[in-house]
């Protein structure tokens, strides 16, 4: 069999463009809507880029199995998960090593907003479901389901935001896209509360010096900080509805 090496595509221009035409420092285009599912406590749908998620929130309620209880505090769970027709391959159904510790850092992410000495024994369960893959899914993923659990009336510090920056054809962008992802130098998906500045979540993949690392990171904040203007948008768009429909309900009359 004749193994052909892949060619490395050109993933920046010498004028700063890359593949899709962004910028270094500029997002994907990201639609998110709170509230889609009825089932669900609290739920958000996220478009960002080529990447679909869908998040959902149940609790807060009893811990099951009850050996896991916390007489002290709620226990803060999250299940990322890959569909199998989200990648171009099929992927292999059920946890992995890699859902496993998105899983886990999502869930850290969650712990250190949610007020969880409020509900002592209970479980708030987050589902994370990545119908599409492009790259990002667990930035998205956090997105999303911090935007589910504000949905569910979950008490919280503040909102968490997440993206990625990272190193392609030698200059650190935002963001990366799939191919970025696979061709770069770096990767490195952080989150923040917003309000903050606080890091709740900074994984890195690849290489960095200080000096990148220090660019990067400051492009990751300014874009957590406007995926949160999204997040509140989001919230707003929802409730506001509703708040229009109550003032719009006739009073009812006492007999
Ligand atoms: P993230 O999605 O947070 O960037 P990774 O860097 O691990 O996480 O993955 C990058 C991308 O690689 C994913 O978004 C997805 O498009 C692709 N990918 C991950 N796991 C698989 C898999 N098992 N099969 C095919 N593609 C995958």
């Amino acid at each position: 069999m004749i193994v052909v090496a892949e060619e490395k595509p050109k993933l920046i221009d010498s004028k700063g463009k890359r593949l899709d035409g962004r910028k270094a420092n500029e997002l994907r285009p990201i639609k998110l809507e709170a509230n889609v599912l009825k089932r669900a406590d609290g739920s958000a749908y996220l478009e960002w880029g080529n990447n679909r998620v869908m998040a959902a929130v149940y609790g807060p309620r009893e811990c099951h199995p009850r050996h896991l209880q916390d007489p002290a505090r709620a226990l803060v769970r999250c299940r990322y998960n890959m569909a199998s027709f989200s990648v171009g391959e099929r992927k292999r159904p059920g946890p992995d090593r890699r859902s496993t510790e998105i899983s886990k850092v999502i869930s850290e992410a969650f712990t250190s907003v949610v007020f969880v000495e409020q509900f002592p024994r209970a479980s708030i369960d987050v589902f994370i479901e990545i119908l599409q893959a492009d790259a990002g899914t667990r930035c998205a993923g956090l997105t999303a389901a911090t935007v589910a659990l504000a949905d569910a009336g979950i008490p919280m510090r503040d909102l968490v935001a997440s993206c990625a920056f990272g190193k392609i054809g030698g200059s650190v962008v935002l963001d990366l896209g799939k191919e970025e992802d696979n061709y770069g130098e770096a990767d490195v998906p952080m989150a923040i509360i917003p309000r903050t500045e606080e890091v709740v979540l900074l994984q890195m993949d690849g290489h960095l010096t200080v000096k990148e690392f220090e660019k990067g990171f400051k492009m990751g904040v300014d874009a957590c900080k406007q995926i949160y203007e999204m997040q509140k948008e989001a919230l707003k768009s929802r409730y506001a509805v509703d708040a229009e429909e109550m003032e719009e309900e006739p009073i009812q009359e006492e007999a």
